[in-house]
């Protein structure tokens, strides 16, 4: 959310202009000091979380997912993807062996906007109608199935508290959905309730977060995958924790002694983080104030909140990127989007200046997020408990991170400066063994394969 400001005429104005330029820099500063200071506080509250229900921002859901896709799945699998701008049905078939995914169909569809604001069945009706018309468009002119209801993995990102790996409750919306008869739902029930009222013969066989269905796919195709981040039009990280550091909920039966755990550290908080005026003014303005702080510094707008957010992230990395010396992206972008035409050379380096500020700050902070997570699980090279060691005796292990989301995909800038945040705190001994491995619609595909590898028929391998 930024705002260039209006038609700039007077060099008293200018001048102004230069000086909140300025103090937004500063207000925004992240040297390796302060992001040193947000992974401690990222791995402190990542422990709190852990610790007891409620004792942090960071609400550390469990997933109820222990153990990932390990390439033996095989079968015909549905996914369901919800939670963003779009949402996706999908429909893959798995060969049994390692990462052979034979064929995938997706279908993408927007999310008619009056849906995200309207009734939950309303929204699971014009889902389970679109999976129903997917569902007999890929199965006509194939051979009746046996008698086996089909599975689905029902990918859901938004914050929801677990009780089993089929089962729980949405906490809040994020992202600009607002549902209000929702909130402390059943998930799973308003899917199926809605799938019988259509005729559609399907089980949702679990539900889950786009960052564990990203981890899940990331695990598919690599093993030294332990943590999955997803920057797009929300944030988030989840990654695997040992089931005995999951104090608040002791004795959890697991198979792996291991469970995904959903961070949802869109929500997390720290003095730390480097908060501007202008912050202030997003988060009142933002249909959830006082939520998702870090998400708020991090991702990417959504244009239809309010006309604030009129700026998508797209426009400010093709403004960012404009190579052109007359800026003529810039110029065009302010003109078409903001309405402010004729718009002088000075003024259009300023606006690129503006992106570049505020992607550094997301992008670095994002970083220090991802190295927390690496702290907590003891891959930041510090040695963890063996102590008195210097970094560079330390063997660190290949660790790889899961990463998807347009900030990160399609924003050149935005991902150079994640690299280097991440470069810098970790220097770079350590963070040659950090490889972030995109991963393609880990979150649709991801819960396909979760779906299979849960799945009650019998796997091979
Ligand atoms: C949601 C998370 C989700 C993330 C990325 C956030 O707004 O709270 O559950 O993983 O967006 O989609
Ligand atoms: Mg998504």
């Amino acid at each position: 959310g930024m705002v260039v400001g209006r038609r700039v005429g007077s060099r008293r104005k200018w001048k102004r202009v230069v000086r909140v330029l300025k103090e937004l820099e500063e207000g925004c500063e992240t040297p390796v000091g302060r992001l040193r200071q947000v992974v401690d506080a990222m791995a402190v509250e990542m422990h709190a979380g852990l610790a007891s229900e409620g004792g942090s921002k960071l609400k550390m859901l469990l997933t109820f997912v222990d153990h990932l896709p390990t390439g033996s799945e095989i079968g015909t699998y549905y996914a369901l993807d919800l939670g963003g701008t779009n949402f996706r049905v999908l429909r893959i078939q798995l060969g049994g062996r390692r990462s052979s995914i034979l064929s995938q169909d997706v279908e993408r569809r927007p999310i008619p906007q009056h849906l995200m604001t309207s009734t939950s069945e309303d929204l699971f009706d014009f889902i389970a109608s679109t999976l129903k018309q997917f569902v007999e468009k890929e199965e006509s002119g194939s051979e009746p199935s046996p008698v086996r209801t089909r599975e689905l993995g029902f990918t859901f990102s938004f914050p929801v508290k677990q009780s089993s790996l089929r089962s729980g409750i949405l906490i809040k919306w994020t992202k600009g959905f607002a549902i209000e008869d929702m909130v402390g739902k059943e998930v799973v029930e308003l899917l199926e309730a809605a799938m019988v009222r259509s005729g559609l013969d399907m089980r949702a066989a679990l539900l889950v977060n786009d960052t564990v269905g990203t981890l899940a796919l990331g695990r598919y195709h690599d093993a030294d995958t332990v943590a999955a981040v997803i920057i797009g039009t929300g944030t988030n990280a989840c990654y695997l924790e040992r089931a005995d550091a999951i104090i608040k909920c002791q004795g959890l039966p697991t198979t792996s002694g291991y469970m995904a755990v959903n961070m949802e550290w869109g929500n997390f908080w720290s003095s730390h983080l480097p908060r501007t005026s202008y912050d202030i003014d997003l988060d009142s303005e933002s249909p959830n104030p006082n939520d998702q702080g870090f998400e708020k510094m991090i991702s990417g707008n959504v244009s239809r909140l309010s006309i604030p957010f009129i700026l998508q992230t797209p426009l400010v990395a093709a403004m960012h990127e404009d190579d052109s010396p007359e800026l003529k992206e810039v110029a065009k972008i302010l003109k078409e989007t903001l309405g402010i035409s004729e718009v002088s050379l000075k003024v259009r380096k300023l606006a690129v200046r503006i992106c570049d500020v505020v992607t550094r700050r997301a992008a670095r902070l994002a970083a220090a997020g991802i190295v927390g997570i690496l702290k907590k699980i003891g891959r930041d090279g510090s040695g963890g408990t063996t102590g008195g060691r210097s970094k560079s005796d330390v063997k660190m292990r290949r660790t790889v991170v899961a990463i998807e989301g347009g900030l990160y995909t399609s924003y050149a800038m935005f991902r150079q400066y994640l690299h280097g945040g991440l470069s810098e705190i970790l220097g770079e001994d350590v963070a040659q063994h950090v490889v972030l491995q995109v991963t393609e619609d880990g979150s649709g595909i991801g819960g396909a394969l979760l779906a299979a590898s849960y799945s009650s028929i019998p796997q091979r391998g």
